[in-house]
């Protein structure tokens, strides 16, 4: 709990070095040397699989496999290994999503960090781990040392869910990309309904426990809605209401509590007073919490135009995460605009736009709904930060 620092008298006001129940999670206890160990062994999703035996679904982990540094586990019909993990420190998840709001950088905060992972590798998955913990603890003793088998492959499927959602909101403005992401989303929604509580568009319900409250979607379309006037504002408006009803859903990890603070009083030096808040029950929520948060905020994180990097922009126009690469878009901008005004005629802009267009007809979302398959991202050497945080490179 913060100690207060705005009085004369706060030397006299007493100290509380623990953090606040609605600000805590765990870490998980993994060493640099289990890093080394699972980015030589596991590598990406089954690669690690060809060391180990391959248990039937109904088979039963009582013990690890101690040859090992860490015991690892794979199922059949599972796209990632089960892995041993132990409970680490707690830290502040609110603190450092402050500091990532104020040092203008999302990597900081866990759900940046999440949204930046590359999927399926595994050493992503641990460097994540080790600095903001798992997604869900299945201890209830919370004591360090505390250890369970870890399943990456619902790690995974979150992970998939979480950055097809986001993706969709950070790219509302632009229609092309939206096109692209909702047709990922479609050819990929069963895997997607699968890492959650409820399909995509379902919300809680007492009665029935989960309703859903999304208009059709996108996949659910007939195909001709695609090629309608005004198809990328309706693209755009689903947007928001997936995201709404997502949101919902997944902040539902959490448990009404109250919060206490040291408050300074003019006769007794110091009194406490008592507030309502949530704390929530795993980091899956917490996840969807300050996305929620930074949608809720005036400008939430971008992607740099140069770069690719997340960022949290300074100002509505900024597009780019530093002045340098601000600049080097505003040139390139300024040489297309340039070469745009001499071309001599447009109707060849006229007829890409066409070619764009139909390259989104019905037939290909078709296609990319037969051939469903993740989009791998651009695979770039890990590189650890000074802040320990996932390679920013990707
Ligand atoms: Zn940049």
């Amino acid at each position: 709990m913060q100690s207060i620092t705005h009085n004369d008298g706060s030397k006299y006001f007493p100290k509380f070095s623990t953090i606040s129940i609605e600000a805590t999670w765990w870490r998980a206890d993994i060493t640099n040397e289990d890093l080394s160990w699972i980015r030589q062994n596991l590598g990406r999703d089954l690669e690690g699989q060809g060391s180990f035996e391959v248990l039937a679904k109904d088979e039963e982990l009582t013990a690890g496999f101690p040859e090992h540094p860490l015991p690892v586990a794979f199922y059949e019909n599972e796209r990632a290994p089960r892995v041993m993990i132990a409970l680490g420190e707690r830290y502040d998840f609110r603190r450092a999503y402050l500091e990532s709001r104020q040092s203008r950088d999302p990597y900081l905060s866990p759900h940046g960090s999440f949204r930046h992972l590359e999927p399926g590798y595994h050493f992503h998955a641990f460097q994540f781990m080790q600095e903001f913990g798992p997604l869900f603890i299945e201890s209830d003793t919370r004591l360090r040392g505390d250890t369970w088998w870890l399943n990456l492959s619902d790690f995974w499927d979150r992970h998939a869910r979480f950055v097809a959602v986001a993706k969709l909101w950070e790219d509302r403005f632009q229609p092309e990309k939206l096109r692209d992401h909702w047709t990922y989303i479609g050819a990929n929604h069963e895997l997607l309904d699968r890492a959650g509580e409820a399909q995509l568009g379902y919300i809680p319900d007492l009665k029935y426990k989960y309703i859903r409250i999304c208009p059709p979607m996108p996949w659910e379309w007939e195909p001709f809605k695609w090629e309608l006037p005004g198809v990328d504002n309706h693209l755009r408006s689903l947007v928001y209401e997936l995201l709404y009803s997502e949101l919902i859903l997944h902040t539902q990890d959490c448990i009404q509590t109250w919060t206490r603070r040291t408050v300074p009083h003019p006769e007794f030096v110091w009194d406490e007073e008592f507030a309502p808040t949530r704390a929530f029950t795993s980091l899956w929520s917490v996840i969807w919490e300050l996305f929620g948060l930074d949608v809720e905020h005036a400008y939430s994180w971008k992607l740099c135009q140069v770069c690719g990097r997340l960022f949290y922009p300074k100002d509505r126009r900024s597009v780019c995460c530093n002045t340098e690469h601000q600049s080097l878009w505003s040139k390139r901008q300024w040489a297309r605009r340039h070469r745009t005004s001499k071309a001599p005629n447009r109707s060849g802009e006229a007829k890409e736009v066409r070619m764009t267009a139909k390259k989104h007809s019905p037939a290909w979302i078709q296609t990319a709904k037969s051939t469903a398959k993740a989009k791998p991202r651009t695979k770039k050497s890990p590189r650890r930060d000074k802040n320990n945080a996932p390679c920013r490179c990707a």
